[in-house]
């Protein structure tokens, strides 16, 4: 791990930290699925390990690789994104107080307004593109946590990560990244001053659409949080597969190459739909003219991301139209994966949102710009 830290993400990612089989020399480390372990003879555990639930072999690679990608001190890996980024919450005691940004992954909003009076915790919203809203709201010595994203759910706006971060810590409170769009290639939520970063592994990190799992790194792995999330884990149980964390780890080899390409894919789209006359608006902090272009460039490298939304003339008719005509954008949601979606967002959020009627929401994938592009113009056309 010490060494690891030295290398370039890119080749750590590729190696999956260049482990080893160490009986037969094999590149790719043997998947653990047993369940569980035998004892030796003297009825003590053999490398501390009894039962797959407290500790997984396979999962603890996976973690490791995460872990030494966002130079985080430790790393646990959950069954499901939503899963990592509500594991913190758990930790927390009757009357604690957790802000969350107004403009979010819509499933943490959905788990804060459906439990968090059933756990006696409160909660409140504030804009993150505004860190003085945090100010308005924030409770010191209350305030536990204050979760964001860097790109937020649906429509990409950005927050100061460093600023948020400032008034978190002096009130006392930590602050969580949901990093799933931005992944460890674009971003590092820990240096930039977050205290716990989370990833709906199912999305890119993975990138094949085809596993459920979710990422939760701390910057300082000594903390009370830390280690009661840790408790969480085992003691309520949500411990993913070993499949899972196989296919994960294939999946991080790759992270690099297909983030650097959907970032440039998505920057390309999102110049020609700005000047489509059946979109109304272009939702990419990557285009010169977003308000936010700045302020994402002060805090990413290399690309903007894969993911985009517009809003399309006319209302959600329209928008389902579109949806519906196109044959390489799968009408799909989720997200990160090579191939590319599109998505009428309003419909699988629900009602819990403000998300426009509208909108529809794009995950770039790593196709042939040519054929993304003629894709969605022969889509668009069947509105005017
Ligand atoms: C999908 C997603 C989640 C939830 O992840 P699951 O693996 O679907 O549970 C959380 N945050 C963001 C930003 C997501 O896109």
């Amino acid at each position: 791990m010490e060494k690891a830290h030295k290398l370039h993400p890119q080749t750590i990612a590729a190696q999956a930290l260049g482990e080893i089989c160490p009986v037969t020399g094999a590149v790719i480390p043997p998947v653990q699925l047993a369940t569980t372990f035998a004892r030796d003879k003297n009825y003590q555990q053999r490398d501390g390990r009894e039962y797959i639930r407290d500790t997984s072999p396979t999962v603890e690679q996976a973690e490791k690789i995460i872990c030494a990608l966002e130079k985080g001190e430790d790393a646990l890996m959950f069954p499901s994104g939503l899963s990592a980024c509500t594991a913190a919450f758990h930790t927390l005691k009757q009357g604690d107080h957790i802000v969350i940004a107004q403009t979010l992954y819509h499933g943490v909003t959905h788990w804060a307004q459906e439990f968090s009076e059933h756990y006696g915790l409160s909660v409140s919203q504030f804009d993150a593109t505004d860190p003085d809203s945090l100010k308005q709201v924030i409770q010191p010595g209350k305030t536990k946590i204050v979760w964001l994203e860097i790109l937020a759910n649906p429509t990409w706006v950005v927050a100061d990560v460093g600023a948020i971060a400032a008034i978190a810590h002096q009130a006392g409170a930590l602050l969580g990244v949901d990093a799933t769009v931005t992944t460890p290639v674009l971003c590092q939520p820990l240096d930039l001053g977050a205290d716990l970063v989370a990833h709906a592994a199912t999305k890119y990190l993975n990138g094949h659409s085809d596993v459920l799992a979710g990422l939760l790194i701390c910057k300082q792995a000594g903390t009370e949080t830390w280690q009661r999330i840790c408790d969480y884990r085992k003691l309520a149980g949500p411990m993913p597969g070993a499949r899972d964390a196989y296919q994960l780890i294939r999946g991080m080899k790759t992270v690099y190459l297909r983030v650097q390409k959907q970032s440039d894919n998505a920057l390309v789209v999102a110049k020609m739909l700005e000047k489509h006359p059946a979109v109304e608006q272009v939702y990419y902090p990557g285009l010169p003219s977003s308000p936010y272009h700045s302020l994402v460039n002060k805090q990413l490298q290399g690309g903007f991301g894969g993911m985009l939304s517009i809003l399309v003339k006319g209302g959600k008719d329209e928008a389902i139209k579109v949806a519906t005509s196109t044959h390489i954008w799968k009408p799909a949601t989720s997200l990160g994966g090579v191939e590319s979606l599109i998505e009428h967002r309003k419909t699988s959020e629900g009602n819990i949102t403000d998300t426009p009627d509208n909108l529809l929401r794009l995950s770039t994938g790593i196709e042939h710009i040519d054929d993304l592009m003629g894709d969605l113009n022969q889509a668009l056309s069947t509105i005017l």
